[in-house]
């Protein structure tokens, strides 16, 4: 393969594809790094209602295949690859990959996203997809008429709880306080479900599976109490948010105190060059839609730059 580049995108979700098929079509040839989750966030989604321009609705996984095809259409290159480090010192940015080759680029486009949060629990990792999970919408299907938990004040907890409230048989929301986060429209749709019970100020010390293999309960402590109890549930979903997959770039790109790429306006991060896209700098929004909107910007914003350049 050829290791030199003009772009090179990191991250193929809405993001990465959208900054792929402006860069494409712009010659540039792009190179995509598509990273651990190809597809991003929307590949383990099922439907997606609010993407414009599907009155009906489009499955999640196929709306961002099809975004790739289209960037192959114009010339992108496709790589299942991750960045292990990245020297942004210097242009051309030198990019370590996992796998031990080292790709060079002139423009640097990062649309790698953020990752679910965990709690952090003894027996959490082990757990996951044996009752532990991050996403409602792509195992809530194995928990009809189970018991389910769900971790979290914010949207997420809410509106993972509600759709979990399809299949369970009873839906718990723990939150480690009493305030939520969460939009008013949200918490009042929660509370108005009568499959959803609420257990705040409360915390979660572990979840175990008594040898069985899967999910058999958790450990509760209430913070205002301090009395600990077991509770039998047979799903967990943890939804406390996201963390910004920006570790490679860390000690070289100005990140907020969570990880986010702080914006120097545009898609412009500190570093001339190197272009943001997508929810590895908006925590806000968040959306298919936004995330596109930024890769089109993070292109433009690249072949603007190299065409000030003289290429
Ligand atoms: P948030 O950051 O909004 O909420 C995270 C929640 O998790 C908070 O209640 C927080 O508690 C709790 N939490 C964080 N860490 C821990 C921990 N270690 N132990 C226990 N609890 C913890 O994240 P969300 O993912 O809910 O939302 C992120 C953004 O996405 C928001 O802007 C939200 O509005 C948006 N969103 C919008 C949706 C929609 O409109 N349909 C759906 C989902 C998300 P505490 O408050 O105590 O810190």
């Amino acid at each position: 393969m050829n290791n030199s580049h003009q772009v090179v995108i990191l991250g193929s979700g809405c993001a990465g594809n959208t900054a792929a098929i402006y860069s494409a079509r712009a010659n540039l040839r792009p190179l995509i790094l598509e990273g651990h989750e190809p597809g991003g966030q929307l590949s383990i989604t099922t439907e997606v209602e609010n993407f414009p321009g599907f009155p009906e609705g489009i499955n999640g996984p196929m709306l961002v295949e099809h975004m790739k095809q289209q960037a192959i259409r114009f010339g992108a290159t496709y790589q299942h690859a991750r960045v292990k480090h990245a020297d942004l010192s210097k242009r051309p940015f030198k990019l370590e990959l996992e796998q031990g080759e080292s790709v060079h680029t002139s423009i640097l486009i990062i649309a790698t996203g953020a990752s679910a949060r965990w709690l952090n629990l003894p027996n959490e990792q082990k757990l996951i997809g044996h009752g532990v999970s991050s996403c409602a919408t792509c195992d809530g299907f194995f928990f009809r008429d189970k018991k389910i938990m769900v971790i979290g004040g914010g949207d997420s907890a809410m509106e993972e709880a509600n759709f979990l409230s399809r299949f369970g048989s009873e839906v718990a929301i723990v939150h480690r306080s009493e305030h939520f986060r969460a939009s008013r429209i949200m918490l009042d749709r929660a509370q108005r479900n009568p499959k959803i019970k609420f257990l705040t100020n409360t915390v979660v010390e572990d979840v175990f599976d008594i040898e069985k293999g899967h999910v058999t309960g958790v450990k509760l402590r209430n913070v205002r109490t301090h009395e600990v109890y077991d509770r039998e549930v047979d799903g967990f979903f943890v939804a406390i948010g996201h963390i910004p997959n920006t570790k490679p770039f860390a000690a070289q790109l100005d990140l907020d105190p969570d990880g986010y790429i702080i914006s120097h306006g545009g898609a412009r991060t500190n570093i001339a060059g190197v272009f943001h896209a997508g929810d590895v700098q908006d925590r806000v929004y968040r959306q298919a839609v936004t995330a596109s909107g930024a890769g089109c910007m993070a292109a433009i914003e690249a072949e603007r730059f190299l065409e000030a350049e003289g290429h």
